[in-house]
């Protein structure tokens, strides 16, 4: 745990282990934190809240401007750490640490841009809208993307002045306490950014409690995002969430194949299946589902399996032995019910570790539980459709409404695409790509709000108008 800027341990002394998914040996041993550590940790954020709310947000600045050098001057160290806790291959986590430097230095340079606004309503009638800090806040993070997710959430909650505790999920809590640790040293003021490591049910839910925080950043399952908005409900406290996806890809009859293809498995098998915005859905045109099933089939074939520290490792194991269960009673369960056709993979290579092979299932049928629930792994269920207006019409058929792309070279299949799939990003021609410049986050049951862009900067401030008569 990190509070007021040092590590501790639990008040209570317990402790819990993180470990390598790949082989299931220890990485380390870690406070299991309680509801008096969160305390602790609120105490400490709500003394530091004054004297940094008082700094211009250029100063701020500064600080995120100096933790981006150090993490890029880190990216072996910080990735070999993320790929030991979260399993994913090296070459990936390197992605996500630079993808983490990227979102300080991008926030950093929206210091200028963060202004308060002067308008004259009239001439005796002068109004100011004032960006405030909103106060303590909470961040909760899954394994997923606990570098980048720390980021989202860590670079404009201190950007606008707020002071923060962040509870990383128990499986990857490490990458998250590095990147803390390295906000200290480039000069942030003790107190502000607070780590309390331990479980969701006990330390995550005492922290969404507290009184004192007045903004939580959430994300993860919907199920427990739903959790999350009743209990700030209790005090109104602002809420973020990011939740669960279940992102189609349709791909169209004049669809440049090999592109498609190695969008789908990218969008697929990238981090072991375990994206938000992962390709969870293939729809694919009759037309040319023969070929194209063909040459994902060829494709996925080729997905070296293994721990992400071996340089040949195109894809590693599941993060936790739930994650990999629930993957396996899918895909079992789809055989059991012939409610779809395993045309590769479905099993587990002999490896010990969380590993499952990728796997491709054709001829789904409508009820599936793959269709229908967020497949977190690395499972591809893929359907044949008449034309875009079936794929659109099924693609919408989910609780789900995060991302959606669509391949095709015909504008008008794009403008329509765009504008009736119900989803908080469209992709024309890739899928996956999260650039901080733009805002981010789902519809209908995959969030609320939106991260990332010049948007989360009101997402983590209140305004505050002022009018003046003279
Ligand atoms: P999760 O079970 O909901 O956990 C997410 C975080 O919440 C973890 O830190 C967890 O702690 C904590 N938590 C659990 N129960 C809690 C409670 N009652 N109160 C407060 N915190 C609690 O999600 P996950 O299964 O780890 O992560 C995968 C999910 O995240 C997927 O659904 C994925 O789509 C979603 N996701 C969404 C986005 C997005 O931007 N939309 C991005 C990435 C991931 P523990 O780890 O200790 O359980
Ligand atoms: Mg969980």
């Amino acid at each position: 745990m990190l509070i007021n800027g040092e590590r501790v341990g639990a008040i209570e002394g317990r402790t819990f282990a993180v470990s390598d998914p790949a082989t299931g040996e220890m990485v380390a041993s870690l406070p299991f934190g309680g509801v008096e550590d969160v305390r602790a940790a609120v105490d400490a954020a709500e003394t530091a809240l004054p004297g940094w709310a008082g700094r211009s947000p250029r100063d701020r600045a500064h600080v995120l401007t100096s933790a981006a050098r150090i993490i890029r001057e880190r990216v072996p160290v910080l990735a070999r750490t993320l790929t030991r806790e979260q399993g994913k291959p090296l070459r990936e986590a390197t992605d996500e640490i630079r993808g983490t430097a990227n979102v300080f230095e991008y926030y950093a340079g929206l210091g200028s841009a963060f202004r308060d606004e002067f308008h004259r309503i009239a001439p005796d009638l002068d109004a100011q809208v004032l960006r405030q800090p909103i106060g303590v806040c909470a961040a909760v993070i899954p394994w997923n993307m606990p570098a980048l997710l720390f980021a989202w959430k860590a670079a404009p909650a201190l950007l606008c002045g707020n002071s923060l505790v962040l509870k990383p999920a128990s499986t990857a809590p490490l990458t998250p306490l590095a990147l803390a640790g390295i906000l200290h040293e480039a000069g942030l003021p003790r107190g502000l950014l607070n780590v309390v490591t331990g479980s969701g049910d006990v330390a995550g839910e005492a922290l969404v409690r507290e009184r004192r925080v007045r903004k939580i950043s959430f994300t993860g399952s919907t199920g427990t995002g739903r959790r999350v908005l009743a209990l700030a409900a209790a005090e109104i406290k602002r809420v973020t969430l990011e939740l669960g996806g279940s992102d189609p890809m349709i791909v169209c009859e004049d669809a440049d194949l090999d592109r498609a293809v190695a969008g789908a498995v990218a969008g697929r098998y990238y981090n072991c299946g375990q994206v938000c915005t992962a390709v969870k859905r293939l729809f694919v045109h009759e037309a040319i589902a023969d070929e194209f099933t063909r040459r994902l089939v060829n494709s996925v074939g080729r997905l070296t399996i293994g721990h992400g520290l071996e340089p040949a490792t195109k894809m590693g194991p599941l993060n936790s032995i739930e994650a990999l269960e629930r993957i396996k009673g899918l895909v079992d369960e789809t055989r059991e019910r012939e409610s779809g056709r395993v045309i590769i993979g479905g099993g587990r290579p002999g490896k010990g570790g969380n590993f499952y092979e990728p796997t491709v299932v054709t001829d789904v049928a409508e009820d599936s539980r793959l269709l229908s629930e967020e497949v977190f792994g690395p499972v591809m269920p893929l359907v044949r459709v008449k034309d875009l207006d079936e794929a659109i019409a099924r693609a919408n058929r989910s609780p789900f409404g995060l991302g959606a792309s669509v391949w095709t070279r015909n504008p008008s299949y794009m403008r329509e695409a765009t504008r009736r799939l119900e989803a908080g990003i469209v992709w024309l021609n890739l899928h996956l790509k999260v650039p901080p410049e733009v805002p981010f986050g789902g519809t209908k049951q995959s969030g609320l709000g939106r991260e990332n862009g010049i948007q989360a900067l009101e997402a983590w401030s209140e305004a505050k108008t002022v009018l003046l008569r003279d």
